[in-house]
């Protein structure tokens, strides 16, 4: 190691890379971790869980403290910002308590959760309470019979509520994001614009990906971020880019005449995987490089098997995790694999 910390790459890497950061071989520095707390969820939509689903027996979840621990590793190596997911993060007991350690741990900037919103109603304020920075609701659709031929349940009512219950309790900047699916999310993408306008919130549309458990999935039923903004001008006026305040982040933001802002993650059309800056750490304690990885890395056994210098080989489990990572995710590519565990068994 140098005197700037930097290590010698190994042959053939071009990117000196630092062992006290999350660099990969592309020289992509990780400063983002999502971390699921649990793969239950009060619905079943059809992208990313199926009807029958299989969670992981409650012992087998990371509990509060070990998340802390991993996460406080992270930050040590320069994880900035957490995004708290699931499964449905708030069916998880006492999340505010996790929210709150979390927000407090030396170098996390920003801590920020994905929900559903159908219990946010009743948690909104104890979340804002607890320190959480941001918050996420997704919704695919504003009529109920849309909502319950993707989600499998009825709750549109109570996203509403709980999207009213977060602005009330505080919270700025609230984004709705919804999964862009062809033959639904043409009828919804002009009234979810129109809603998020009225009420100040930030919608997003991401793009379908492979993660659906049911492997249901094709390159047809995307719903591509330029097809909903075609759709979008034909109804509500022209769009024009909108400069991001943060570049490293996916969503590409677009504005209407009257200020408001429309957001598409497309990482099946235009993949930004160059610029990723993301690290997953599963409910059952598994760190993620990708979506898309097929491979894992255990922090769980580490941290069950305990004894001396946990932190340091925590440390090279995340250095390790970041190092393996593949330079794209290769959805379309040939050979491309899907990974073994659906989107609520890895985190959004
Ligand atoms: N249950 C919470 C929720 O729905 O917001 C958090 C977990 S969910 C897995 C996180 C995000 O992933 C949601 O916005 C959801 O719509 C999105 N998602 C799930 N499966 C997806 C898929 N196959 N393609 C694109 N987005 C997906
Ligand atoms: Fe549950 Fe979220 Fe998956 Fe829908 S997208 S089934 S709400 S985890």
């Amino acid at each position: 190691m140098n005197d700037t910390g930097s290590a010698t790459p190994p042959p053939g890497l071009a990117t000196p890379f630092r062992v006290d950061r999350l660099v990969d071989r592309f020289g992509r520095v990780h400063t983002d971790l999502r971390v699921s707390v649990t793969d239950r969820c009060t619905l079943r939509c059809t992208y990313c869980m199926p009807l029958d689903a299989a969670f992981k027996p409650r012992g087998e979840l990371l509990t509060f403290d070990e998340f802390v621990r991993v996460v406080a590793v992270a930050a040590g190596l320069g994880i900035r910002s957490v995004r708290v997911t699931g499964g449905e993060p708030l069916l998880r007991p006492g999340l505010p308590e996790l929210i709150a350690r979390l927000v407090a741990l030396p170098g996390i900037g920003e801590v920020a959760l994905t929900t559903n919103g159908l219990l946010l109603e009743s948690q909104a304020a104890g979340l804002r309470a607890a320190g959480l920075h941001r918050l996420n609701v997704s919704l695919d659709a504003l009529d109920d019979e849309t909502f319950r031929r993707i989600a499998r349940a009825d709750g549109l009512d109570r996203v509403l509520a709980g999207l009213g219950a977060a602005r009330e309790a505080g919270f700025t900047g609230i984004r709705v994001n919804a999964v862009s699916i062809r033959g639904i999310t043409e009828a919804q993408a002009v009234p979810l614009a129109r809603f998020c306008s009225r009420e100040g919130f930030h919608l997003r549309f991401i793009e379908f990906m492979p993660l659906d458990a049911e492997s249901a999935w094709s390159g047809a039923q995307v719903l591509t971020g330029q097809e909903v903004r075609r759709i979008l001008e034909a109804d509500l006026g022209p769009l024009e880019p909108a400069p991001s305040a943060d570049p490293g982040q996916p969503a590409v933001d677009w504005r209407f005449a009257d200020g408001s802002l429309v957001g598409f993650i497309d990482p099946v059309s235009h993949p930004f995987c160059d610029r990723c800056d993301r690290l997953r750490l599963t409910a059952d304690g598994q760190l993620r490089n990708c979506l898309f990885s097929t491979s894992e890395w255990d922090a769980r056994a580490l941290l069950r098997a305990g004894g001396e210098n946990l932190d340091d080989r925590l440390s090279r489990l995340l250095l390790d995790c970041t190092a393996a990572k593949h330079a794209a995710h290769g959805i379309g590519a040939p050979g491309f694999e899907r990974p073994a565990r659906a989107m609520y068994q890895i985190g959004g």
